[in-house]
């Protein structure tokens, strides 16, 4: 009998599309550390097989650990030839060790579970705790709490970015008109860690996005978008933020709803794979889905005018997994930074393995996030680049905070940042006498 319940069980047929062939293996980040076949995508499959078929109980260590210690980076994704969805089988498997397991958890670990998740869909929280980390980042406390914090816990301090008093919903109005001509209406993800944390990038999309003649909607009342809720296996919750999602930009018509964060995209444009028991939801999730563009994406399909400026510091670019493994995005980004940075522009050596960021794996497996940052920096640091492109929220706080532990002068930021820097500095250029 199996050891899942009916309810968002890991798809069978997904199962046994795996041939086993191994082909994903060397790409797997936690296979390449270990070396373990239970720590590689065929082992994992084979284990959640296992549950399946009810050779294993769904209690089992090995089970529940392997399920915890994957990235969720999807490079298993890109590499197999036979085109296993690996990423619904991880959070189908999460879902249920949420649902069969964590009610045997200590209380206080279920509770801290569902606190941490549901602050994403509070953004009045988000942001009262996001000025708090304001005011203790100015008040000079963090320099000594940095002397008696004790090893893992410094390196979190170490990880917090510098904090903002408003968040995007103070800064960026509703709707955003283009200075000159239209050329049609974009809504804009302002999300739940980037509306607070990440205001520069969101305010840098809008600004890109109205240079180029688009007016920008970015209703305030929209809810997160359930990717950290996908992540972590707690699917009924993200299909409740995918459906609040959906309404908000029903009531808000746009041409296509633009998101500048891998992970955020990546599951919006599967929404429909979340309904596939509700065809109503389905259909309505599909429209939706049809409009989600990476910010890279569509500026690289429409013709940019004004075209982007040369800024020739050396560049690099960093693929967030969720947008190359996910969304299959490679060209998109580089073509633009290709374009900003001309000769300056350099590949990095394994440019698509994951950074350890992976949602909020850098603080659950600390050690196994870090080996992969450090390999991740010393890559940027051989590429001889001055700046790198980033594309995703987890990700500029992991390189950032990378760069900082090995004193490497590189600017990580997002490429929509680094576009908006360089019309803006040709824009004062051209207003200079
Ligand atoms: S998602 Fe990443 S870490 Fe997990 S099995 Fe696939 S390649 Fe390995
Ligand atoms: S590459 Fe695909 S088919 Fe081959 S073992 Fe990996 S998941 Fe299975």
């Amino acid at each position: 009998m199996s050891g899942f319940d009916p309810h968002d069980a890991p798809p069978e047929d997904q199962l046994n599309n795996c041939i086993r062939c191994g082909l994903c293996l060397p790409t797997c980040p936690t296979y390449q550390l270990t070396g373990r076949e239970r720590s590689s995508p065929r082992g994992r499959i084979s284990l959640i097989r296992a549950v399946s078929e009810g050779n294993l109980p769904i209690e089992s260590a090995v089970f529940e650990e392997e399920m915890g210690d994957c990235l969720g980076c999807l490079a298993c994704v890109t590499a197999c030839p036979a085109g296993v969805q690996y990423g619904q089988l991880l959070e189908a498997a999460r879902d249920q060790l949420w649902r069969q397991r964590s009610p045997h958890w200590p209380w206080w670990k279920r509770t801290l579970a569902n606190l941490a998740l549901g602050l994403f869909d509070r953004p009045r929280i988000l942001q009262a705790l996001t000025r708090l980390l304001f005011i203790y980042q100015r008040s000079g406390l963090p320099v000594l709490v940095d002397r008696l914090l004790p090893g893992k816990l410094r390196e979190f301090q170490r990880m917090l970015p510098t904090a903002r008093w408003n968040g995007s919903r103070q800064c960026i109005p509703a709707l955003t008109r283009p200075p000159g001509g239209n050329r049609g209406r974009v809504g804009m993800l302002l999300g739940c860690v980037m509306d607070v944390l990440f205001v520069k990038e969101n305010l840098a999309t809008v600004r890109v996005l109205q240079r180029q003649g688009f007016e920008v909607s970015s209703p305030p009342q929209q809810p997160c978008c359930g990717a950290l809720h996908a992540h972590a296996g707690r699917l009924d919750w993200a299909r409740h933020q995918a459906r609040r999602l959906i309404e908000t930009f029903e009531e808000n018509p746009v041409d296509a709803i633009v998101v500048n964060s891998a992970g955020c995209a990546n599951l919006m444009k599967h929404y429909p794979s979340l309904f596939e028991d509700e065809p109503e939801w389905q259909a309505r999730a599909l429209s939706f889905s049809g409009k989600v563009k990476d910010v890279q994406e569509f500026l690289a399909e429409i013709p940019l005018d004004p075209p982007i400026p040369e800024a020739p510091q050396p560049l690099t670019y960093h693929d967030a997994c969720h947008l190359a493994h996910g969304q299959g995005i490679r060209q998109a980004p580089r073509r633009l930074l290709k374009e900003l940075a001309g000769p300056g522009y350099r590949e990095l050596a394994e440019a698509d393995l994951c950074c350890g960021s992976a949602g909020t794996y850098n603080i659950t497996h600390f050690e196994t996030a870090s080996q992969l940052l450090d390999k991740k920096i010393e890559a940027i640091r051989a590429s001889g680049a001055a700046r790198v492109g980033v594309a995703n929220p987890g990700c500029l706080l992991q390189i950032r905070y990378g760069l900082r532990k090995h004193n490497l002068p590189v600017q990580a930021e997002h490429p929509v940042v680094l576009l908006d820097q360089a019309w803006e500095q040709a824009e004062t250029a051209d207003r200079t006498p």
